[in-house]
């Protein structure tokens, strides 16, 4: 099995995508950041801001569970899969094509130089 970009597929699925999917609402709002319930921990009180999530640098962070990563984490830990499943997964949801490493150009070696 082909292995998968996760640097590709962090750079494309946005944080803000994912919220939505989970039907999250931010209670607070600082710039890019968004502040609610925890979706991890599972906040008791729905007006709760423990939880940050950065939009424009697509990170989270939980002030109380003290969780915290990119947007492919939030989703493997959101539906405990390894990171593997949960971004092939998350793709489907969302209607993306998978960032495969084989389905990409060949990166472009050093030119050829001649040696005299
Ligand atoms: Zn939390």
């Amino acid at each position: 099995m082909p292995g998968i970009d996760y640097r590709a597929a962090r750079a494309d699925i946005r944080l803000v995508e994912v919220l939505h999917l989970i039907g999250w609402e931010a209670r607070a709002r600082w710039g890019e950041q968004r502040r609610g319930p925890c979706p991890l921990h599972g906040s008791r009180s729905r007006t709760s801001r423990v939880f940050a999530a950065h939009l424009g640098k697509n990170v989270y962070h939980c002030f109380k569970c003290g969780a915290g990563g990119n947007v492919l984490d939030l989703w493997a830990t959101l539906t405990h899969q390894p990171l593997h499943a949960a971004v092939l997964d998350l793709c489907q949801r969302l209607g993306r094509p998978v960032p495969w490493w084989a389905a990409r150009q060949p990166r472009r070696g050093p030119p050829d130089y001649a040696i005299e």
